[in-house]
């Protein structure tokens, strides 16, 4: 196990700049996912770690040690791919047990590690098999357990589930989770699906464009997006956000947009003076249908667009004024389509950005 420190790290591929100012603290055994949309630079930054790309500027520590100038071969870490990369001509065993045997060890030693693996692993029964004779999740277990067989000090993942249907990913996650509670290996993961990162992480750093825009763990990140980016990228149905104009009466502010009137929330009152313009965001699962507008709520009469059933629940997509929100009702309250509902949030569930550089005004109180 280690401790890992990426330090002002930078990526240029010719006048690209990919990772931009990368700096990372990670513990010793902590989950950390790297989470963004494609092309953000989380696997760049990820082969860097691992020594398969060099490093433009800045430093790699593993343990205490700078590895900038070290072998991939020699940074005593193992990844696991998108791509399983397993060997075709060989078996399950040979396949866990490569490294094992390129490293001279004693058979019988190999034998316990590859056995004690591939029962954790539940691949006991198919260590004679080859990979052509696998399921897709059997094959990503094989290539989990020849990581896990070198006992590394570090375990580097690249979106290693992409390739399996939703029913296995979900298996997967959680015995990736119970591994790493069991191993307490430090291990970073990348993906570009927020569940995963939502369901793994210790800590979540979410990229864009090459620049890490928060780390935080999943309940912080959720709860307290510093950005509009943030804010849309994690939740599923996203938030909704909508433009609004800060207004003042009785010394008492509020947003405004058409019909929607909702009070600021009184610790936000330094943030904002009236005619501010402010993006306003509230996620789907903060909206209740009832409750009128009292003051401490914050008030959205919204007509029914369309609705889609979820199983248990019904996606609402409904408009206030000019401005759409999503919500979820339960399946026997499905609306009709163009009623108005009165639906309504705690303020506490409201977050406000400024409009110009979509930082969070809550962020810098
Ligand atoms: P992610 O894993 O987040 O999807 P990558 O790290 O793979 O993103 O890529 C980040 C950016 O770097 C992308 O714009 C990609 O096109 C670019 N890139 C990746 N590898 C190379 C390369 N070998 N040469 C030039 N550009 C590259
Ligand atoms: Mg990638």
């Amino acid at each position: 196990m280690a401790r890992v420190k990426l330090e002002a790290i930078n990526k240029f591929y010719g006048k690209s700049h990919i990772v931009k100012d990368f700096n990372l603290d990670i513990a010793d055994g902590e989950f950390i996912v790297f989470l963004g949309p494609s092309g953000c630079g989380k696997s760049t930054t990820l082969r860097m770690i691992a020594g398969l790309e060099d490093i433009t500027s800045g430093s790699v520590f593993i343990g205490d040690r700078l590895v900038n100038n070290v072998e991939a071969a020699d940074r005593n870490l193992a990844m696991v791919f998108q791509s399983y990369a397993l060997y075709p001509h060989m078996t399950v065993y040979e396949n866990i047990s490569f490294a094992l045997r390129i490293a001279g060890l004693a058979k019988a030693e190999i034998d316990e590690k590859v056995r004690r693996v591939a029962a954790m692993l539940e691949l006991s029964e198919f260590l004679n098999r080859k990979p052509s004779q696998l399921s897709g999740g059997q094959r990503q277990r094989v290539a989990m357990g020849r990581a896990m067989v070198r006992n590394p000090e570090l375990f580097l993942f690249d979106e290693p589930l992409s390739n399996l249907d939703t029913k296995l990913r979900a298996q997967m996650r959680e015995e990736l989770k119970s591994i790493h509670q069991q191993l307490k290996t430090t291990t970073i993961y990348v993906t570009h699906d927020q569940i995963e990162a939502m369901t793994l992480a210790d800590r979540i750093v979410i990229m864009r464009n090459g620049v890490i825009e928060q780390v935080g763990t999943p309940t912080d990140v959720f709860l307290h997006p510093v950005n509009t980016f943030v804010a849309g990228f994690i939740g599923s149905p996203a938030m909704n956000f909508f433009e609004a104009t800060v207004g003042e009466q009785a010394g008492q502010y509020f947003v405004e947009k058409g019909p929607i009137r909702i009070p600021v929330p009184r610790k936000l009152w330094p943030k904002v003076s009236p005619g501010k313009v402010v993006t306003a965001g509230i996620r789907p699962s903060d909206i209740g249908v009832g409750a009128k507008g009292q003051d401490q709520r914050g008030f959205l009469p919204s007509k029914v667009l369309a609705t889609e059933i979820h199983g248990a629940e019904v996606l609402v997509k409904a408009q206030a004024g000019e401005s759409a929100f999503n919500f979820h009702v339960p399946l026997t309250q499905r609306p009709e389509l163009g009623r108005t509902l009165d639906c309504s949030f705690e303020l506490d569930a409201l977050h406000l950005f400024d409009k110009q550089n979509g930082q969070s005004l809550a962020n810098t109180l």
